[in-house]
């Protein structure tokens, strides 16, 4: 785990945030002013103790018979997670992944916003997907000097990583997120969050054959998916 992750025992809480922030949309949407914490813990299926414990980390208490105020936890939230501000961000590599995560408009409601894109092939290069430019990767470090981008999406093939992640740090950029399967190795200080499909997979694929098995799961499995779970 790098030096910069959020204490390991947050992390199942911040993975559940967006959750609720879904929810609180809806509900502002529908005129709604507050919520009980039940109303989370049914909707999401969590033990209502544990939405209370969730949602002190954003420092908003709640009312008793009240609840929470809608418009007061969505701030809270976004605030916490600093999805209040809108960050630039470039992505690196605009093959099938990187073309759809640039048509993917969810990431401005979580004020991420891709300002442009960068490849190595030429046929690509100067073309727009989704309204973002396609750079070559040799304008990168400029451009990112230049707009004071500081994070990068990264969907290039897992053998061209490093030597991207090499090129990314050396333009500033200090947080990388990794879509390839590859790890990165760099230096203090430079966040990588990796995203990687095939673990998921591994864990649904597994619960299939257990859930088709004449026997219940291992214990040690079970064990290991309830604190998943968490
Ligand atoms: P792709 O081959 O369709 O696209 C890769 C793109 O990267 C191409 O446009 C290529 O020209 C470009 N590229 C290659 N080297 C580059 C470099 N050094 N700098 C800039 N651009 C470069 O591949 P894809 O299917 O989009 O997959 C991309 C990556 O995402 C792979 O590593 C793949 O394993 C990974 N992937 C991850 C997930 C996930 O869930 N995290 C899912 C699918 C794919």
């Amino acid at each position: 785990m790098h030096a910069d992750m959020p204490k390991l025992g947050k992390l199942p809480t911040i993975r559940r945030l967006p959750a609720y922030l879904r929810l609180l949309h809806d509900l502002r949407d529908a005129g709604q002013e507050s919520v009980s914490g039940t109303y989370f813990a049914e909707q999401l299926k969590l033990d209502p103790v544990q939405v209370r414990k969730d949602l002190t980390i954003t420092g908003i208490v709640g009312k008793p018979r009240i609840g929470f105020s809608v418009c007061g936890l969505i701030t809270a939230i976004e605030e916490y997670l600093g999805w209040n501000n809108s960050t630039e961000v470039f992505l690196v590599g605009v093959g099938h992944l990187g073309t759809a995560l640039l048509g993917y408009s969810g990431f401005t409601r979580h004020g991420l916003n891709i300002i442009a894109a960068f490849d190595t092939n030429p046929v690509k290069i100067g073309q727009e997907v989704h309204g973002k430019t396609v750079f070559a990767l040799e304008k990168l470090p400029n451009l990112a000097q230049r707009l004071k981008v500081h994070i990068a999406i990264v969907t290039v093939p897992a053998v061209a990583v490093q030597s991207l992640a090499d090129l990314l740090i050396d333009a500033g950029i200090t947080a990388i997120w990794n879509f390839t399967p590859a790890p990165l190795r760099v230096p203090a200080g430079i966040i990588v969050q990796n995203e990687d499909l095939s673990s998921g997979l591994a864990i649904l694929c597994r619960r299939v054959r257990d859930a088709n098995a004449p026997h219940p799961p291992t214990l040690s499995l079970a064990a290991d998916l309830a604190g998943e779970a968490e």
